[in-house]
């Protein structure tokens, strides 16, 4: 297959029937195994109908996309938070980042190891005094422990699992001198976890958090804490990726689909169309397409879902409508 005719899924969401507010949520896309899909589908469901809960009581939608992104954080089903990849040292690393489309604000933390929900300490370097935004490892660390925040064992996010995992490729690393990184094959597992929601004041906000990629060099940061590529807000419009993190870097995946979307094109064709060119521009060392899904939103609710992979986990609700899930 040329990097050309790479198929993109891609589907709207509905408007909202009355009022403004909507939500919607990601938890990765790639072949989700057919025995992963029921967990996929019921950790998305519930986190969609927590968003639901709180733009019904008013909330800001940069609120409501950290709380639901906290939520996912904690299902060990995604890679985010507890059940993050491991590296090559068999550690978690974790990276996430927010954007307020408002004020353009935004906070990141990047190969945090210690933290069980990276996205409340990126959402207090947003508030904090914009000297920092960004902040990584220990620093990001000592800064959420001198506000409150718990620091926990590295072993507190590793599941039986992803252990399972690091040993099978670890043994395949030695036994065969391979260096079997992770590469954005499709078939390697990706649980990113991301919410984009419009409020009833009608803001948006976009959050993404992830425990990066199998295998990975210790220290690597994928596009999820980069703002512009694993997510972006403004007035217009709110974008949140998952997939092979150094292509969406590269061709700042969210950051143009907003700016797509903001220029007058539907946010489910702006998705389909920026996977696609990041699919046609970029291919892996296998020869392979660039993969990854994305979701979007625009200031009036209108959504958009697009990927290239086999599944994503996704859902969305928009008031006055149902939840909706797939996977
Ligand atoms: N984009 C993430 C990263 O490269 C991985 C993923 O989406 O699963 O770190």
């Amino acid at each position: 297959m040329t990097a050309a005719s790479v198929p993109v899924r891609a589907e709207r969401v509905e408007a909202p029937y009355e009022g403004r507010t909507a939500l919607l949520v990601h938890g990765g896309a790639w072949a989700i195994p057919d025995d992963a899909v029921e967990a996929h589908r019921s950790g998305i469901e519930h986190a969609v109908a927590k968003g639901r809960a709180l733009l019904r009581h008013g909330r800001p939608a940069l609120d409501v996309v950290t709380d639901v992104v906290a939520f996912l954080e904690a299902d060990p089903t995604f890679d985010a938070g507890c059940g993050a990849r491991l590296d090559r040292d068999g550690r978690a690393q974790l990276d996430a980042g927010l954007m307020d489309g408002t004020t353009l604000a935004w906070g990141a933390v990047a190969n945090v190891r210690r933290l069980a929900h990276p996205i409340r300490v990126a959402g207090m370097l947003l508030h904090h005094d914009g000297q920092a935004r960004l902040l990584v490892a220990e620093g990001a660390e000592r800064f959420a422990a001198e506000r409150g925040m718990e620091l926990i064992d590295n072993e507190a996010l590793i599941t039986e699992a992803e252990q399972a995992r690091f040993e099978q490729l670890h043994a395949d690393h030695t036994r065969f001198h391979t260096s079997r990184e992770f590469s954005g094959l499709e078939a390697d597992p990706h649980g990113t976890v991301g919410c984009i929601a419009l409020d009833q004041a009608g803001h948006l906000a976009a959050a993404t958090s992830t425990g990066g990629a199998s295998y990975t060099h210790p220290g690597r940061v994928g596009d999820s804490p980069l703002v512009g590529c694993g997510y972006y807000a403004t007035a217009q419009a709110a974008a949140s990726a998952t997939g092979w993190g150094e292509a969406i870097a590269a061709v700042l995946l969210c950051g143009r689909t907003v700016d797509t979307v903001a220029s007058g094109t539907s946010p489910e064709r702006a998705a389909a169309e920026r996977l696609q060119h990041m699919a046609a521009s970029i291919t892996n060392p296998q020869g392979e397409p660039a993969t990854g899904g994305l979701i979007t939103l625009d200031a009036s609710g209108r959504g958009g879902v697009a990927y290239t992979t086999p599944r994503m986990a996704r859902g969305s609700w928009a008031e006055g409508g149902a939840i909706r899930v797939a996977v």
